[in-house]
């Protein structure tokens, strides 16, 4: 567990970005942005100029490791951004974002990507009442993303509700009583408060 501890905080100190990747230990004291935000390694101090090439490849491995997706399937999301309407960058943020481990993320439900996705994986969550299992699933306007009444949990997801570790983005609705949140609306780029420059990112996949 410290090694993965160790690992996440080296990525975020990498990237030079807080990932949240390790629930509650990124908001406190003891993160390792806080406490050392440079590179990581003997270097980590130096500063070394990065090529164009260099920033899109960046900007695409930052997207990446905030949502936890793989290459293969950031490239699927990637091909369904194009074939949407709008900026490809910004559609793909928001397919991004409407994954549902993202959103059990979003409303408080779980401390990071990665424990919401595993609440989902272990079949803890329902979608209008029927169990879903699949975090990258893509919610829709409407649904109703909800604790299953049979999870063995209701006192870890009312602990992370409790702890209001974010503000709870305006196209999403929570119910910490019932925990459950609504789909309001779609995400607009506003909402999506991450540090990545998605035009970087369709620049990369355009070469
Ligand atoms: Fe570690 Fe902080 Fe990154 Fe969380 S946000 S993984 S504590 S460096």
């Amino acid at each position: 567990m410290a090694r993965y501890r160790a690992a996440a905080c080296r990525q975020c100190r990498r990237e030079g970005i807080k990932l949240f990747l390790k629930g509650s230990r990124c908001f406190g004291e003891k993160c390792g942005i806080e406490r050392r935000n440079y590179p990581p390694g003997q270097h980590g101090l130096s500063r070394v100029k990065l090529t164009n090439y260099g920033i899109q490849l960046r900007e695409k491995q930052k997207a990446k490791r905030i949502y936890g997706v793989l290459e293969s399937q950031f490239r699927r999301y990637f091909a369904m951004a194009e074939r949407e309407r709008g900026g490809t960058g910004e559609n793909l943020l928001k397919l991004l974002e409407r994954r549902l481990d993202n959103v059990v993320f979003r409303l408080g439900m779980a401390a990071s990507r990665r424990e919401a996705r595993q609440m989902v994986g272990h079949g803890h969550i329902q979608i209008n009442g029927r169990k879903v299992s699949i975090p990258s699933y893509i919610v829709k306007v409407g649904e109703v993303v909800q604790l299953r009444p049979t999870s063995k949990m209701q006192e870890r997801v009312a602990d992370n509700l409790g702890a209001g570790r974010g503000q709870i983005p305006a196209w999403l609705e929570v119910d910490s009583n019932e925990k459950k949140g609504t789909v309001r609306g779609l995400p607009i780029r506003e909402d999506i408060q991450i540090p990545v420059q998605e035009q970087m990112i369709v620049e990369l996949f355009s070469k």
